[in-house]
């Protein structure tokens, strides 16, 4: 199918956006309309030349803002629409096609994904008020972890919490890990083997994929668990939560607030959650730069040595994200910390790495894991998984 998908992205207060044709090679158009419902409302974009534009849009809701996106798009109509969905619970395994019963189901997951859900469910609603006639499609952060097995997807709790509740491990940032895991294989002479993949931006989470299907991940019931993010702290004991409340009389919403905003890089550091930042102070002596690329770079190593349990084959482990795309210090560290695994990384390939470039960054041993830097396309694997579901329900 040859269509060119609108891929959409609804947060509370911003949509990000991005027209994708089929051919891989045709100039996008993207952008993000941000701040909205507020008087600094703007849309903020790419025209084909590649040139940035801005359009103050005061007091725009999301359906103006999507009107916006529309007259931004040069003339160019979309054929359908792709949402970013978080959240999809157990009901979705793949993409959607948009009707009552999918809206329904998403509306049952908000409990799980509260900041999330009802955010991207706005973005459908406005979607389908600019666009009544358009097929949309729903493609879920989850999904591609449904594959895991029960002993990676349950917690040791009571099963009347996840049979009645839903508590259980789901996982998030599906579609990076989908997309680089696959792109390994096409890459790669181990084909779709056993791949460890590390998504680290702003949000970190690492996986592990046999032969294209998630078998277990760092993210949980919710994107808290796991590594040590920008600003989420990732594991923690889970006794802290009343530990706090008994010793502190902080209350949950301040624990959550805390452990999802004012933790991880930004905690350790106690100066920023950017890790460019983080790399240039630590380099002028900032300990608490130091230690939080410390534990950063500690904690994604110990991830992926307990992932790699998932596989019965290790064939290599993909970076990817702001962070794995461009730093190679982290991913130094990082692999530094793995020798028993077979890892040796080439420094000079890793040094000259940059965003935007996919190469392997290993020695070629025959027999060790390989080691691939893979910029992510989370709005291009959007616009395919829309034109599958789109395929297989004409
Ligand atoms: P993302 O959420 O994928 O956009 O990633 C954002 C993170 O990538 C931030 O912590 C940035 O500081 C980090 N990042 C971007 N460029 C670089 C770079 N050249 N070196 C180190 N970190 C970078």
């Amino acid at each position: 199918m040859n269509a060119s998908v609108l891929v959409i992205n609804c947060g509370s207060s911003s949509v990000k956006y991005a027209l994708i044709e089929a051919d891989p090679k045709a100039p996008r158009l993207d952008g993000i309309a941000e701040r909205l419902g507020s008087a600094e409302a703007q849309l903020k974009g790419n025209d084909s030349a590649g040139e940035r534009f801005i359009k103050s849009l005061p007091g725009a809701d999301h359906a103006e803002a999507i009107s916006a996106i529309l007259d931004s798009l040069e003339g160019r109509r979309p054929s359908a629409v792709g949402h970013r969905i978080v959240h999809g619970g157990e009901h979705f395994t793949e993409a959607a096609l948009i009707d009552e019963h999918v809206i329904a189901a998403i509306e049952t997951t908000a409990a799980l994904a509260p900041l999330h859900n009802p955010a991207n469910l706005v973005g459908v609603a406005a979607t389908q008020k600019v666009f009544p006639s358009l097929p949309q499609v729903a493609v879920f952060d989850t999904a591609f972890h449904q594959t895991l097995p029960p002993r990676a997807y349950r917690y040791a709790l009571p099963e009347t919490l996840y049979h009645d509740h839903g508590i259980r491990r789901y996982g998030f940032h599906g579609t990076s890990h989908a997309f680089v895991s696959q792109r390994a294989g096409e890459l790669s002479d181990r084909g779709t083997g056993g791949w460890l993949t590390a998504h680290l931006g702003n949000g970190c989470s690492t996986s592990a994929v046999w032969q294209n299907q998630s078998l277990d991940t760092s993210m949980g019931l919710t994107p808290l668990e796991g590594l040590v993010m920008g600003t989420r702290s990732g594991d923690v004991d889970p006794g802290l939560h009343a530990h706090l409340h008994r010793q502190l009389g902080w209350s949950l919403d301040e624990i959550d607030q805390v452990l999802n905003k004012q933790s991880g890089l930004l905690g350790l550091s106690g100066l920023t959650n950017d890790m460019r930042e983080i790399e240039a102070a630590a380099e002028k002596g900032h300990t608490g730069a130091s230690l939080a690329l410390e534990v950063f770079g500690y904690r994604i190593a110990k991830s992926l040595a307990a992932l790699s349990c998932a596989l019965p084959r290790l064939d290599g482990v993909v970076f990817t994200g702001g962070i794995g795309e461009n730093s190679p210090l982290i991913r130094r560290h990082v692999i530094g910390l793995l020798p028993h695994f077979g890892f040796s990384l080439d420094d000079a390939a890793n040094e000259v790495t940059i965003r935007g470039k996919e190469g392997r960054l290993d020695n070629a041993a025959p027999n060790g894991p390989q080691v691939w830097v893979i910029p992510t396309d989370e709005e291009g694997r959007i616009a395919m998984e829309t034109r599958h579901c789109l395929e297989a329900c004409a």
